[in-house]
C-alpha cells in the first residue's frame, strides 16, 4: 500500500495514472500534478476510482518542494519532461522521497542526452538512503532489461546489441509525433551514435540505414540514431563489442522533417519575432498535435525488441526479443495510442518493483542493474507480451 506522486499530465502519464489505478493492492492512493490542471482533471474523469490532482511547475524546485511536504508520497514518478528531472531529483532530495523517470535530463538550449547529470546525483541519494530509477519505460526501459534477461538467461556472453524501434501505425495526420514534439524533434535531428570495439562513431542525422522484416509487420526502413539506453548499457554490460539503436520513419514523416528543419523551425535557439523572443520549435509544438490526443483512429502495430548475438558453452548464438504493441487495442482499453502506452506500463511496473521492494537499492540506477526477472514476468500481466526466438546457433 502506497503513495504515488506522478508529475506530467501527457500522453504518457495518463496511461501511468490509468496502469496505476489497475493496480489498487499497491497503489493505493494517486495524486496527478502537472503544469495544467485542467489536463489532470480530464485523467480524473477517466478513472472509477478517485485520484487527487494538483497544478505544479516542476521548474520550480521550491513549490514542488512544498507540495510534495504536503502530499507526503512514497515514491515519485516523473513522466513530464526532461527538462524537469534534475528539479525533481532536488525536490526528492529535500523531501526524502524515492525518484522514478522514463527520459533522461537534457538541458533545454542544448540537445545533449547523456546520464552525466544524474548519475552525478548518486552518492546524495545514496547518502540519503533514497533510491532513483532512470529510464523505466520501453525504450530506455524494457529495451535495456532485454538484455539484462539475455545476459542473466541466454548468453555467457553479449558481443553485438542491436535495438529495433518500429512504430507501423498510421494516425491519420499528415504530421505529429508520437510522444512529445519538441523531444522528439530534437532526439530525431541529433546526429546518429553508436558504440563499437571501445569507441563512439558519430553519423550525420539519419544517414544511415537498413531494411528489417519485423513480425506482424513486414520489412520497414530503419535508421540509426543516437538513444540514451546505450549509454548505460555498455558501462553495465561490460565486455559489449557493438551497440546501436534504429528507428524507422515513413518516407511522408522524414519529407516533412526535412521542409521543416531547412526552414529553420525546428531550431532550439531564440529568435526575434515582432518584438519577442521564441524558439521555433516550441513554437512548432504548439502547433503539431498532442501526442496524447492521437489515439482515436490510430491503426497498426509497434514492435519494439533487441536482437542480440553472443555465447553460450562457446557457441554463437543470436535470439531476439522483443512486443508488439496494436495502437487500437491500447485505445479501447485506455484512450492511449501504443507509444504513450509502450512508455506508461513499464514506468508503473517499475515503480511496482520499487513499491514492493522487488528491486531496492541506495543511489541512482539503471534498469538493467536489478534482476529482470520480477519485471519481465509483469510485462505480459499488465498489457506488454514479449516474445523470445532463438534464430541461430
Ligand atoms: P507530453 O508533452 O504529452 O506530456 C508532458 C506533460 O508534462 C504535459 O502534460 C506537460 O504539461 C507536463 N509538463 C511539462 N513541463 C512541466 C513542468 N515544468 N511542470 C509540470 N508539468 C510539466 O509528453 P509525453 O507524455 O509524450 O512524454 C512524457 C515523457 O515521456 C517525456 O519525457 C518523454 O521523453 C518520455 N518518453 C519516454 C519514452 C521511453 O520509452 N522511455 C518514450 C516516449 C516518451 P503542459 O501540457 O501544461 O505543457
Amino acid at each position: 500500500m502506497a503513495k504515488v506522486l506522478i508529475i506530467g499530465a501527457g500522453g504518457v502519464g495518463s496511461v501511468v495514472v490509468q496502469k496505476c489505478a489497475q493496480v489498487p493492492e499497491i497503489f493505493s492512493e494517486i495524486v496527478l500534478a502537472s503544469r495544467t490542471l485542467k489536463k489532470c482533471e480530464r485523467i480524473k474523469k477517466r478513472l472509477d476510482r478517485p485520484i487527487e490532482t494538483a497544478q505544479i511547475d516542476a521548474d520550480d524546485t521550491r513549490a514542488l518542494v512544498s507540495l510534495v511536504r504536503e502530499i507526503r508520497p512514497n515514491l515519485i514518478v516523473n513522466v513530464a519532461l526532461p527538462y524537469q528531472d534534475l528539479s525533481i531529483m532536488d525536490a526528492c532530495l529535500a523531501t526524502g522521497v524515492d525518484y522514478l523517470d522514463t527520459a533522461n535530463y537534457e538541458p533545454p538550449d542544448e540537445a545533449k542526452f547523456c546520464y552525466k547529470w544524474q548519475w552525478d546525483y548518486h552518492d546524495r541519494f545514496r547518502e540519503k538512503g533514497l533510491m532513483a530509477l532512470l529510464g523505466c519505460g520501453f525504450d530506455p526501459g524494457v529495451t535495456n532489461i532485454f538484455c539484462a534477461h539475455a545476459a542473466k538467461h541466454l548468453f555467457d556472453e553479449i558481443e553485438y546489441i542491436d535495438i529495433m524501434d518500429c512504430n507501423a501505425g498510421d494516425h491519420g495526420r499528415p504530421f505529429a509525433t508520437n510522444f512529445n514534439p519538441e523531444i522528439n524533434i530534437r532526439e530525431v535531428t541529433q546526429k546518429g551514435k553508436y558504440y563499437q570495439e571501445g569507441k563512439w562513431i558519430e553519423t550525420e542525422p539519419l544517414s544511415v540505414h537498413e531494411t528489417f522484416d519485423f513480425p506482424q509487420i513486414g520489412p520497414r526502413k530503419m535508421y540509426l540514431m543516437y538513444h540514451e539506453e546505450m549509454e548505460s548499457l555498455v558501462k553495465n554490460l561490460p565486455g559489449i563489442k557493438r551497440i546501436r539503436f534504429w528507428m524507422t520513419f515513413s518516407d511522408a514523416y522524414l519529407t516533412h522533417l526535412r521542409v521543416l528543419e531547412n526552414v529553420g523551425m525546428t531550431r532550439i535557439d531564440p529568435v526575434d519575432f515582432q518584438g519577442c523572443r521564441i524558439v521555433p520549435l516550441q513554437f512548432l509544438k504548439a502547433l503539431l498535435p498532442d501526442p496524447g490526443s492521437l489515439g482515436g483512429g490510430y491503426t497498426g502495430k509497434t514492435c519494439i525488441g533487441c536482437m542480440i548475438e553472443g555465447k553460450k558453452d562457446e557457441k554463437p548464438r543470436r535470439h531476439y526479443i522483443y512486443n508488439i504493441c496494436d495502437h487500437e487495442q491500447c485505445y479501447r482499453e485506455i484512450g492511449a495510442q501504443a507509444v504513450s502506452y509502450t512508455t506508461g506500463v513499464p514506468a508503473m511496473i517499475g515503480a511496482m518493483m520499487m513499491l514492493t521492494g522487488k528491486w531496492r537499492g541506495k543511489g541512482v540506477f539503471n534498469v538493467e542493474q536489478f534482476d529482470p526477472d520480477p519485471f519481465m514476468e509483469a510485462l505480459p500481466h499488465h498489457g506488454l507480451p514479449w516474445t523470445e526466438t532463438l534464430l541461430e546457433e
